[in-house]
C-alpha cells in the first residue's frame, strides 16, 4: 500500500519532486572541507598530480584555481596536508584581487608549496592580444620568481576555443586537454554551484573512476548557505582590509577611517 492510499488528503510528493529537491540541495552542498576530502579517502581514491593520472580508476587530480584570495588557498592547503593529500594550486599573475609580489601573498604561495603541493599559473588569455606571447612572458616571470619549471597551467574562464584546444602551448600542458577534461570525469564548483552535479551523487564516484575535481577554496572557507551569502561576507572582509591598508600607508586617511 502506498503512502497516498493511506493518506488520500496529504499532498503527494512524487519521486520526481524529491529528486528535483535533492538536486537543488546538492548544487549548494559545500563544506566542511575536511569531511568532503575524507569521503574520497574512504572511497579509496589516491590524490595525484596531473602528470601522474594514468589509471582509469582510483585516481583523483585535485585542482585549485585561485581567483580571489591566497589566504583561503593556504587554509585549504593546510587541511589537505593534514590528511596527507596533495593538490595543484594555480595562481593568477595578472589579478586585480591579489598580488603575487605582495609580502603576504608571496608568503602564502610559498607556504602552500612547502606543504608539498604543486603551484603553477592560472592563465587569463583575455589579458593579451596574443595569448602565446602572454603565456611565454608569464612563464618566464613565474620561473624567475619561484625558481621552478611551469609544466602545466589552468585557464581562467576559458571560452569554447580553449575548452576544445587539445594541444600543449609551448610544451606546457593545460587542464582542458582531453586526457584531463574528457577522458576522466570532471567536476567543478565554479560560481559556488555544482553545475555538473555533486561528485558524490555520480556513478563515477560510486564506481571509483578516476576524477578531475576543481575546487575554488573561496566557496569552502566562508560561512553562508548560498554563493551570494559567502560573497557578501567576503566583500565586507575585503573592505575592512582595504581600510586597514589605507590607514597603514597613508596618514591623512586615519582621520576619516572611522567615518567610512
Ligand atoms: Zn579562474
Amino acid at each position: 500500500m502506498t503512502n497516498a492510499t493511506l493518506h488520500p488528503d496529504r499532498q503527494i510528493t512524487t519521486p520526481g519532486d524529491q529528486e528535483q529537491h535533492h538536486e537543488e540541495n546538492a548544487r549548494f552542498r559545500f563544506g566542511p572541507y575536511e569531511e568532503f576530502l575524507k569521503k574520497y579517502l574512504e572511497q579509496e581514491y589516491r590524490f595525484c598530480f596531473f602528470p601522474e593520472i594514468n589509471q582509469p580508476k582510483n585516481q583523483i587530480a585535485l585542482r585549485h584555481d585561485i581567483d580571489f584570495d591566497t589566504q583561503f588557498a593556504l587554509q585549504s592547503a593546510q587541511i589537505e596536508s593534514k590528511l596527507g593529500i596533495k593538490a595543484t594550486y594555480f595562481f593568477l599573475m595578472r589579478s586585480n584581487f591579489y598580488n603575487l609580489f605582495s609580502p603576504q601573498d608571496l608568503h602564502n604561495v610559498l607556504a602552500i608549496r612547502d606543504l608539498g603541493h604543486h603551484i603553477s599559473i592560472h592563465f587569463d588569455p583575455t589579458v593579451y592580444e596574443d595569448f602565446h606571447e602572454g603565456l611565454k612572458w608569464e612563464a618566464a616571470l613565474f620561473r624567475q620568481v619561484f625558481r621552478q619549471e611551469v609544466s602545466i597551467i589552468s585557464l581562467h574562464r576559458p571560452n569554447t576555443f580553449f575548452q576544445e584546444f587539445d594541444s600543449p602551448i609551448f610544451d606546457i600542458e593545460h587542464t582542458y586537454q582531453a586526457k584531463y577534461f574528457r577522458d576522466i570525469k570532471y567536476f567543478a564548483d565554479s560560481t559556488g554551484v555544482w553545475r555538473f552535479g555533486h561528485p558524490f551523487d555520480s556513478q563515477e564516484f560510486l564506481q571509483q573512476h578516476s576524477l578531475h575535481v576543481l575546487i575554488h577554496p573561496v566557496w569552502w572557507m566562508l560561512d553562508g548557505v548560498s554563493n551570494t551569502d559567502k560573497l557578501r561576507t567576503f566583500y565586507s572582509q575585503k573592505v575592512q582590509s582595504l581600510k586597514t591598508d589605507f590607514s597603514n600607508n597613508c596618514i591623512p586617511f586615519r582621520s576619516i577611517h572611522e567615518s567610512l
